[in-house]
């Protein structure tokens, strides 16, 4: 079953290409933003916390994430046997914490899905979604302070996990299908998706690809 993770700044398509791997393959879908916009939505202390991070386009500390993440991410692997991971890790101590819950609870990922588009088309497809969700965070003031977040907290990731061999750079500025032909491909290449069809993958047999053979810590 496919463990990746999703690494993108805002806009680039995160949650809509997590979607589509989540319904080839069956992994859960385990999105970071929608687990603290559920959070928010229950008006609980901790949604009120939360809510003071990412009105403002601001990341939620990291204690605070792995308290919410890591559960969950422990739970979609027991559920399922894979995870795409969407929106997390999105700093370097949350890359390597993640790391660590690698290797502690053998819940390495595949790969890392790094999806990229001009910087006005991340602004424009984010002031176009504000019109459809009303998200709060989705205001030009606020898209372009989370787009400086990502270049200060989240670029530096794409080197580290370049730099591990397990980084796929994808331009999303094209057509969705192009760019769900590439996941594909590389998906296949890994036995991770059977090849030509778009239905839900077997649990891999003993003749499939062993656990730890090409897997890395996420
Ligand atoms: P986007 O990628 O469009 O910014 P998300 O739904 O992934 O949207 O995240 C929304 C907000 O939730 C972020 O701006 C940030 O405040 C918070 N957030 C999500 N994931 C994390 C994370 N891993 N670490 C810290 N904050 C996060």
């Amino acid at each position: 079953m496919v463990r990746v993770i999703m690494l993108s700044p805002p806009g680039a398509g995160k949650g809509t290409h997590s979607r589509w791997l989540t319904q080839q393959t069956g992994a859960a879908h385990i999105s970071s933003g929608d687990l603290l916009r559920a959070e928010v939505a229950r008006g609980s202390r901790l949604g009120r916390r939360v809510a003071s991070y990412t009105t403002r386009g601001d990341l939620v500390p990291d204690e605070l994430i792995f308290s919410i993440l890591i559960p969950a991410v422990v739970a979609a692997v027991r559920d399922t046997g894979g995870y795409v991971l969407d929106g997390f890790p999105r700093t370097m101590p949350q890359a390597l914490r993640a790391a660590e819950l690698g290797v502690e609870l053998s819940l390495t990922s595949d790969g890392v899905i790094y999806l990229t588009a001009p910087e006005e088309e991340l602004v424009k497809r984010l002031l176009d979604r504000a019109e459809r969700e009303g998200r709060a965070d989705d205001t030009l003031g606020v898209i372009r302070h989370r787009l400086a977040v990502f270049t200060r907290e989240t670029a530096p990731l794409v080197d580290y996990y370049r730099g591990r061999g397990i980084l796929l750079e994808l331009s999303t500025d094209r057509p969705e299908a192009d760019v769900q032909a590439d996941l594909r491909d590389w998906l296949e290449t890994r036995g991770l998706m059977p090849h030509g069809t778009g239905e839900i993958q077997a649990v891999p047999g003993p003749a499939g690809r062993s656990q730890g053979s090409d897997r890395v810590p996420p």
